[in-house]
């Protein structure tokens, strides 16, 4: 399967890895929105959080402790969680993830 954070899962592609659990791996996203803009995503491929949610629910479970872990240790007890779901709603990498955001106030609704 060609799927990016499959590869960066595997080490085949560079990332700057913040934190990994038994069934997650942390790092920068490429892009930040914030100061702070980690993606957490299950080692397993799912496409998205429903589907691990389904197949998956420990790591499901993971992906959220990792988020908060990573906020914690970058000094943050505010941040914003995402999962872009389907890409209407701006998804753009089939590997479920999960977007941490920290480091700036954001508005609501978001954009
Ligand atoms: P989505 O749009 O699917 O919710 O989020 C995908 C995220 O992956 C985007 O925020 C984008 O900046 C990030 N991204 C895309 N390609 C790479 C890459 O090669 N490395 C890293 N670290 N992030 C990437």
């Amino acid at each position: 399967m060609d799927c990016l954070f499959c590869k960066i899962v595997a080490g085949e592609i560079p990332a700057e890895i913040v934190h990994t659990t038994e069934r997650t791996v942390a790092f920068r996203d490429l892009n930040a929105q914030a100061p702070t803009h980690v993606l957490i995503v299950p080692k397993d491929h799912y496409a998205n959080a429903a589907e691990l949610a389904a197949g998956d629910p420990v790591a499901s479970a993971e992906l959220v402790t990792t988020a908060a872990a990573v906020a914690t240790a970058e000094g943050y007890d505010d941040y914003r969680l995402v999962f872009n779901t389907g890409a209407g709603a701006g998804q753009s990498v089939f590997h479920t993830h999960l977007h941490l955001l920290a480091g700036r106030p954001f508005g609501w609704p978001p954009g």
